[in-house]
């Protein structure tokens, strides 16, 4: 397949991540078809491309986005409520359900028997094994992780993830379709948390424990990191907006996985998940918000 043959694109999940997906598909030009679980889901997903603060109202407003590009981009989504229907003329499937093995094996192996034999099925997993899920499948040599960040109109890179059956056509593909959306691919092979959370997570880790051992406040830790390294962002602060509970996930993955120190979850951030304080989603985290 080359990349031009893909014209129709299946998103599975039509979350935070799945919405972002699918509105820049679209704004590409991509004919899309958004699946969930019930039709109060998939309203909430089209409420968040309309009106969401990175949604196609907004980039109206900031007069980067053409009215009638909008609208025209809104027409190509369409949605169900039924996976079989939802790929049954797709060229790519991106996946973009819970980070849930399972549960990904489940809408694997559903795609699989319902996608055209020639659609390439691809994940948005964080941290899952890619060749693990292509295991559920007929088809290994088409699944490939295609991880997007969030917000996913904003973030510019993707990572293309080549699972241990994934053919290099497909990882081309990949590539180029990234490219198409405005973004910036880069490849790499299937080991836990990639490239970015990789180098990421260890460093959001290390700040909790400087925090904890009470080496620096958490804004003084936050400024060492923006004026020393020019981040935009402190590792504190970023934690609260990916939120506590989330990181707290993504650290056990990886520590489970590579049975490395680096990624053990420290205990404050642990017991700060314990307390309910997840960040800035319940106005507290290493900071408080009104
Ligand atoms: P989310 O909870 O916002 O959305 C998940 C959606 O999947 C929900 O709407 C849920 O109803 C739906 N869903 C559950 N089972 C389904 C099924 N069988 N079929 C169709 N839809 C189903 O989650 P999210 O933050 O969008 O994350 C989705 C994926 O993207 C995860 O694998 C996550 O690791 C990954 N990811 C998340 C981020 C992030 O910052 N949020 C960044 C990169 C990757």
């Amino acid at each position: 397949m080359k990349v031009e043959d893909v014209k129709k694109v299946a998103v599975i999940g039509f979350g935070t991540m799945g919405s972002g997906i699918a509105q820049v598909f679209a704004l590409a030009g991509y004919e899309v078809v958004a699946r969930d679980v019930t039709n109060e889901f998939l309203e909430r997903g089209l409420n968040l491309i309309k009106n969401g603060p990175f949604g196609l109202n907004k980039a109206v407003e900031k007069g980067r986005l053409k009215k009638e590009d909008a609208e025209a981009a809104l027409s190509r989504i369409k949605t169900t409520t039924d996976l079989a229907e939802a790929v049954k003329e797709a060229d790519i499937v991106i996946e973009a359900v819970f980070e849930n093995m399972d549960l990904k094996k489940q809408v694997f192996k559903e795609a699989d028997e319902n996608a055209p034999p020639h659609a390439i099925l691809a994940s948005n997993t964080s941290t899952l094994s890619i060749t693990a899920i292509a295991a559920a499948t007929k088809r290994p040599q088409q699944v490939v992780g295609m991880h997007f960040f969030n917000p996913v109109p904003v973030m510019r890179l993707v990572e293309v993830v080549k699972g241990l059956a994934t053919s290099d056509e497909v990882v081309e593909v990949v590539k180029q379709l990234a490219t198409k959306l405005g973004k910036t691919p880069i490849v790499c092979k299937d080991v836990p948390g990639f490239v970015a959370n990789r180098l990421a997570f260890p460093y959001l880790a290390e700040a909790i424990r400087l925090y904890e051992m009470g080496v620096a406040s958490a804004e003084d830790i936050d400024t060492a990191m923006k004026l020393g390294y020019n981040f935009p962002m402190g590792p504190l602060e970023l934690i609260d907006l990916i939120g506590l509970d989330v990181t707290l996930d993504i650290l056990e993955t990886l520590y489970k996985e590579t049975g490395q120190s680096t990624f053990c979850p420290p205990v404050l951030l642990r017991q700060m998940v314990r307390a309910g304080w997840l960040g800035r989603k319940t106005k507290k985290g290493f900071y408080t918000y009104q």
